[in-house]
């Protein structure tokens, strides 16, 4: 059966809403995050864009670049009961939902009847919708899986609708750019450039035994993404593949001991966390360090969850120390997970 799915992603989401509650933000560069020396920005809006002002960027590089740049700091609360008002719109139409952060969720229309089961006039209505009623622009992107439907959401953003229709799909993915693919990071892209590999068009030239033979599971994983295949259920609940903590310091970490102290710091943080729910079985344990020249490493190790673990992790990355080290993250991924995860081992944002 030809499944419809949609990808609902709202536009620079925690900007968009403070400037939603602040008329004197609108027209002026925005950003969400902290203004200490060594705070990063969450998220920005698109004027601060057009100044080179990028997520997850220092906040001080981002003034540098663009000096009226207003950082306001960020209200999860608010952030958080708009983002259950725009569940509550996409519960009208169906309950596969799967939501992947406040702002992002997959929607599964497939038995849906609303507009004589058109999808992309569904994802049309749902953006006005959302933004008649809660003043927050929205792209969505429709296509037959949750990998195309995603790409297809970031294809006309800002406030845009692309859609990727069945018949389409070869076409589509034949120039696709390989780092597009969710789950190819910029390290990997960079490897498949070096063997030739730019497009998704190209990398069909490469046989499923080949890309095996070179990658395990994940060449199941890249031969069917080549093609435009995925067939990942849309997740009701939302099955969580990892959960991560981190932290950017003040000041850079200088010896392997102010380190061990801040991963016991973190480690309860995580299980924090991990007590929240009903946690699934887990498949490996990450540590996420960033250095002082802002080189990023993560290394996972299908260890059990332990602090002394997290510590032995903590010290293959310590020869390094000639480097101090601005950011720790500790993490788990979960059981459930696709082969995906082995090229890209920490989620890019
Ligand atoms: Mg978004």
């Amino acid at each position: 059966m030809q499944r419809k799915i949609i990808h609902i992603d709202c536009d620079c989401y925690y900007a968009a809403l403070e400037e939603r509650d602040f008329a004197e933000l609108r027209g002026k560069p925005v950003a969400v995050g902290g203004t200490g020396p060594r705070s990063v920005l969450a998220t920005c809006n698109y004027i601060a864009r057009q100044y080179g002002v990028r997520s997850a960027m220092p906040s001080s590089m981002a003034l540098a670049r663009c000096p009226g740049l207003i950082i306001r700091p960020a209200r999860f609360e608010v952030y958080r009961s708009v983002s259950q008002q725009i569940r509550a719109i996409l519960n009208q139409y169906t309950d596969k939902i799967e939501p992947l952060s406040l702002d992002e969720a997959y929607i599964d229309v497939s038995d849906s009847s609303w507009f004589s089961g058109s999808a992309t006039l569904l994802a049309e209505h749902i953006r006005q919708q959302i933004y008649q009623q809660l003043g927050i622009r929205v792209s969505a992107g429709v296509a037959p899986n949750k990998y195309l439907a995603k790409i297809a959401s970031d294809w006309n953003k800002p406030n845009g609708l692309f859609v990727v229709e069945p018949s389409s799909v070869p076409g589509f993915v034949m120039d696709l750019p390989v780092q597009r693919v969710s789950g190819i990071g910029q390290k990997f892209a960079e490897k498949l450039a070096a063997m030739g590999i730019k497009t998704c068009g190209d990398l069909q030239k490469w046989s499923l035994p080949r890309l095996v033979q070179l990658y395990g599971k994940s060449g199941v994983w890249l031969y069917q993404r080549a093609r435009g295949i995925d067939e990942r259920d849309v997740g009701r609940q939302g099955a969580a593949k990892s959960m991560t903590v981190e932290h950017t310091y003040e000041t850079n970490l200088e010896t392997l001991q102010q380190s061990e102290q801040e991963v016991q710091a973190l480690y309860r943080k995580l299980s924090d966390r991990l007590s929240d729910k009903t946690t699934p079985p887990l498949k490996s344990i990450l540590l996420k360090v960033r250095y002082a020249d802002f080189k990023t490493q993560t290394i996972e190790r299908n260890w059990a969850l332990s602090i002394a673990n997290f510590q032995r992790l903590l010290r293959v990355k310590a020869p390094r120390s000639e480097q101090s080290i601005r950011l720790l993250g500790l993490g788990v991924r979960f059981a459930n997970e696709t082969p995906a995860s082995q090229l890209s081992l920490w989620p890019n944002d």
